[in-house]
């Protein structure tokens, strides 16, 4: 049983935080969040290991397994949040993966793969968190540029559904879906859409981060919960490269700003935000 204590104990969760933008993430959220602050990843050894780095800088991070592509693993740990502190604070969907520009991997397999893991593991994580967001709780989705110029390349009536307020969950997963299954048979572009699984995996998260953001709002008007979509920029890590312009550090800027927007802040909601800026969709 957690004590008195743990119940009001503010708590941050990252996923994919061993590394990269999540690790950076988590630095500044021990550096600026008033609470505890878990660094979660798929692999123990490799989370532990996070955390004693950022021990020898003098941080104290917290470490719970999470496999966002195991639905046992969220919703054990989703538990596991609720027992300790009866529920979270600050929830940062980083994990994500990418297929690098020259990878051969056939299409149909890193349509289904990326999806999986940028999408749909996401959209998992969320409809076992979301119900356990305190009031007053910032959840901020990494999305990507990448998402946008995306959405720009679909087909007049895709870019139709995904920028209208009336798109459901329901529809927007059926639309995931259809991407995966026609890259699967290679008719995608004939269903409108372009080739970049990476990209509409993004665009999936993005257009989802407003859907729930609209449900937040109708459903708990009052607990003042802020959901957006970020994007770190171009950022120096295992994913992007070495040629990228920002580092880690600076690549959490924009998401450290969502996670900790002030209490009682209103704005930004249900947007796509890089460089701290609501941009357009
Ligand atoms: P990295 O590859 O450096 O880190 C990705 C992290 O996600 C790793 O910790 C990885 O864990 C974790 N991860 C992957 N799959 C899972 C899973 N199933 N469960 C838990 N963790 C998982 O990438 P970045 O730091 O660059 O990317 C972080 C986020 O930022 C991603 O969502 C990415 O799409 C996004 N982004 C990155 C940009 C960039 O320029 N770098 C630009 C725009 C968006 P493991 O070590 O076990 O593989």
């Amino acid at each position: 049983m957690s004590s008195a204590a743990e119940m009001s104990t503010r708590v941050a969760v990252v996923t994919g935080s061993n590394k990269g933008i999540g690790l950076a993430i988590v630095r500044a959220l021990c550096q600026q969040f008033q609470g505890d602050v878990y660094l979660t990843a798929r692999d123990k050894g490799r989370g532990q290991a996070a955390v004693e780095s950022l021990a020898s800088e003098g941080l104290k991070a917290l470490f719970h397994q999470l496999d966002v592509g195991d639905l046992n693993s969220i919703s054990s740990s989703a538990a596991f949040f609720k027992e300790k502190y009866g529920g979270v604070d600050v929830l940062i969907n980083n994990a994500g993966i990418a297929f690098g520009v020259g990878d051969t991997t056939p299409f149909a397999v890193q349509a289904e793969v990326t999806l999986k893991t940028n999408f749909f593991a996401a959209r998992d994580m969320l409809t076992h968190f979301l119900p356990l967001i305190k009031a007053g709780g910032r959840v901020v989705n990494i999305s990507s540029f990448v998402g946008s110029s995306t959405l720009a390349k679909c087909s007049p009536v895709l870019q139709q559904r995904f920028r209208s307020e009336d798109i459901t969950e329901d529809e927007l997963v059926g639309l995931m879906q259809r991407f995966v299954d026609q890259a699967q048979k290679g008719e995608h572009k004939q269903g409108g859409w372009p080739d970049t699984a990476y990209g509409v995996s993004k665009l999936g998260l993005t257009v989802l981060s407003m859907i729930l953001a609209r449900r937040l709002s109708q459903q708990r008007p009052n607990d003042g919960i802020l959901l957006n979509a970020a994007c770190p920029g171009w950022v120096r890590t295992d994913m992007a490269g070495q040629a990228a312009e920002k580092s880690p550090d600076e690549g959490a800027v924009t998401p450290v700003y969502l996670a900790l927007l002030p209490p009682g802040a209103t704005e930004p909601h249900g947007k796509f935000v890089s460089e701290k800026e609501v941009q357009p969709w």
